[in-house]
């Protein structure tokens, strides 16, 4: 298929966004939002670095292509809005196969009342996807990693670990009993769009997305607030089905496993019942994992107590400290 068939073919007859003005078939999309703050970001997925067909079909290439970039705007505060997609297409894939990525991409973008607005396609040597998606939230009530301070909850959404067992098992690495909602996980992770939403009156929330893991994610907001985080092994919540794996493969999966695009956060503790109960109206489960404080000289450390002692959280391992 040639590229102005392909655009044919993966274009929306109608579009959902009222406030788009041009969509596919200019040089560039045009729209227009008064009294918004606009939230967007990108990421690029190429196969055999960041996915395999081993894995994943084509339509869920494209599903959780975009399900990673509204993930990053749900990080945000911020309700999705457009997606574009700049594609490299190399010799030896399918028409059918591009639009089933197309297929898994708006399968989802569907929920979300998201239309695509543009892109670029190209061909080259490896297929590669590049997706950009553009939010909304309300002024001044974007979510920052670096909104962590003293006193405040740690949370979690969700359980952690699933989506990198899910993955070991489809790479024919791990075997257990009960693998559908691993393997679930990992080929269609749901990104926590509503729960932030929901939020939304809150004064200050910090977030971050489960993207690397929750050791380097709570990185990441300790070191941009300027803040220690402690955390409970024994809390992060898991789910049953990862309990069928050994202690070790328990442990190193829900603290360094990516990609569960559940959310990380700290708020006052004034306001954890408030999220709390958000998480039980929407049947969203959310649990305290520990606690923000401020040391001078221990900002953007992190500290997680198991076996009955405190040791250092690396963003990918630990430091015993004796
Ligand atoms: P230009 O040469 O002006 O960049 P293109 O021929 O690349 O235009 O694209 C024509 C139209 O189709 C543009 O509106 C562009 O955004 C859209 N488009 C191209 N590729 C894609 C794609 N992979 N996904 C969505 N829209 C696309
Ligand atoms: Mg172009």
């Amino acid at each position: 298929m040639d590229e102005f068939k392909l655009i044919d073919a993966i274009k929306q007859k109608t579009y959902r966004q009222p406030s788009l003005i041009k969509g596919v078939g200019d040089d560039a999309a045009v729209f227009r939002k008064i009294n918004k703050d606009i939230v967007t970001a990108v990421d690029t997925f190429v196969e055999n670095v960041h996915f395999t067909k081993q894995t994943l079909s084509f339509k869920q290439i494209g599903y959780r292509a975009l399900a990673a970039n509204i993930s990053d705007l749900a990080a945000m505060g911020a309700s999705p809005l457009f997606y574009l997609v700049s594609i490299v297409i190399p010799k030896g894939v399918s028409d059918q196969s591009l639009v089933e990525i197309f297929t898994g991409m708006k399968e989802l973008a569907m929920q979300y009342n998201m239309d695509l607005i543009g892109g670029d396609t190209v061909s080259g040597q490896q297929l590669v996807l590049s997706v950009t998606v553009i939010g909304e939230v309300a002024k001044n009530k974007a979510r920052y990693r670096s909104d962590a301070k003293n006193n405040d909850v740690v949370f979690v959404t969700g359980t952690l670990g699933d989506a990198r067992a899910g993955l070991e098992i489809l790479l024919g690495r791990a075997n257990v009993e009960r693998q559908k909602r691993l393997i679930q996980k990992h080929q269609m992770p749901t990104p926590r769009v509503t729960f932030v939403q929901t939020l939304e009156k809150l004064r200050r929330l910090a977030l971050n997305d489960i993207s690397d893991g929750v050791a380097n994610e709570l990185h990441e907001i300790a070191a941009s607030s300027g803040v220690t985080i402690e955390i409970d092994a024994m809390k992060i919540p898991i789910s049953d089905e990862l309990k069928q794996f050994s202690q070790k493969e328990q442990t190193e999966w829900k603290l360094f496993g990516g990609e569960d695009f559940e959310l990380v956060g700290t708020v006052a503790k004034t306001d954890f019942s408030f999220v709390e109960n958000v998480g039980k109206k929407l049947g969203v489960k959310v649990t305290e994992i520990g606690n923000v404080s401020y040391n001078r000289q221990r900002q953007g450390e992190v500290f997680i107590y198991q076996n009955g002692k405190w040791e250092k959280l690396k963003k990918h391992g630990y430091i015993h400290r004796n």
